[in-house]
């Protein structure tokens, strides 16, 4: 597959350039995507750790990679982040193959870590000023302590953060260059259920601003409500792939609605009805989208 950057345009009230990427395949096909991603494998040792994967990230897109432990979601992120290198399979990151290490690439991506090592001593904005350094457009340090909701935080030191807090710092950190592509890894996890609220804030802030993320899980929660599309991966395999709403025909699968009659009225009602009385209890295997239509339970004594 060849590449080939189109034209290049500056979106108005957007701070960050947008490229139209141009992708044209064997078979002349034409696309806009942030990732390409096609027959990716790689192994550790015996350990097959991607198994020939395959998946397009549109740009603008919040896309959600979920699986279980050692399913093989980090190490696919630390591929197209360029911190790993791939057996085989094509890659492209912004147009670019992440296995280069190319510098024009790191200045357009950001990272956000299972983990972060960051001094301690340092307050949250002298923290996002210093990683806002090593970038030639930097998002303005403000700015991106708002945007992750650190405002009231701004001059506490790391150390006097909560986990939660710290987590969002990782996220500032990852926007201090304000890049046009987020890789966030496992953001959530570890976090109680109202971090977890917090946290989906600020991803959602971040979707809104037209950002591309790339985030990984283990939650299907998580990836309902943040992602616009979800690839299922296990074993180092994709197993399913689509939006959160029609993921694994979870649109058109059926449901058995259960019941429990505990009040001894219903139940003798129940036993008119079965044994041919007028009150009727009636349930049937449902389509998930006309539940409530097509079920119905009508007692009458
Ligand atoms: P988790 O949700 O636990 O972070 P994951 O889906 O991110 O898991 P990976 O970390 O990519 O999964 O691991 C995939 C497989 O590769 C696992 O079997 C893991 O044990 C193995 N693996 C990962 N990193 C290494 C390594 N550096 N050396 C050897 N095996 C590894």
């Amino acid at each position: 597959m060849t590449l080939a950057i189109g034209r290049e345009t500056l979106t108005s009230g957007s701070c960050w350039t947008q490229r139209e990427v141009t992708a044209t395949s064997g078979v002349g096909v034409t696309e806009t995507v942030a990732v390409h991603v096609e027959g990716l494998t790689k192994s550790y040792g015996d350990v097959r750790a991607v198994s020939g994967i395959d998946f397009d990230i549109p740009r603008g897109e919040v896309f959600a990679l979920l699986g279980p432990n050692g399913a093989g979601k980090t190490t696919t992120v630390e591929i197209l982040e360029g911190y790993r290198k791939r057996d085989g399979g094509d890659v492209l990151v912004l147009g670019h193959d992440p296995g280069k290490g190319e510098r024009e690439l790191k200045k357009r991506i950001g990272i956000v870590l299972q983990s972060t090592g960051i001094d301690p001593y340092l307050t949250v904005s002298e923290t996002i000023a210093m990683f806002s350094g090593y970038y030639p457009q930097p998002r303005p340090v403000d700015e991106v302590i708002e945007l992750v909701g650190l405002s009231a935080k701004r001059a506490a030191r790391v150390l006097k953060l909560s986990g939660g807090q710290q987590r969002r710092l990782d996220v500032a950190i990852a926007l201090a260059g304000d890049p046009e592509l987020l890789f966030l890894d496992e953001p959530t996890t570890g976090f109680d259920p109202a971090a977890r609220r917090g946290a989906w804030e600020v991803l959602k802030n971040l979707a809104a601003l037209g950002k591309t993320i790339l985030l990984t899980t283990h939650y299907m929660d998580e990836a309902q409500h943040l992602a616009d599309r979800v690839a299922i991966i296990a074993a180092g395999q994709i197993v399913a792939e689509g939006t959160p709403d029609t993921l694994a025909g979870r649109d058109v699968a059926k449901t058995r609605v259960r019941f429990h009659l505990s009040r001894p009225r219903i139940r003798s009602a129940c036993s008119t009805a079965s044994s041919g009385g007028r009150s009727t209890t009636e349930s049937s295997w449902t389509d998930s989208r006309s539940l409530g239509r097509r079920w119905r339970t009508s007692i009458s004594s």
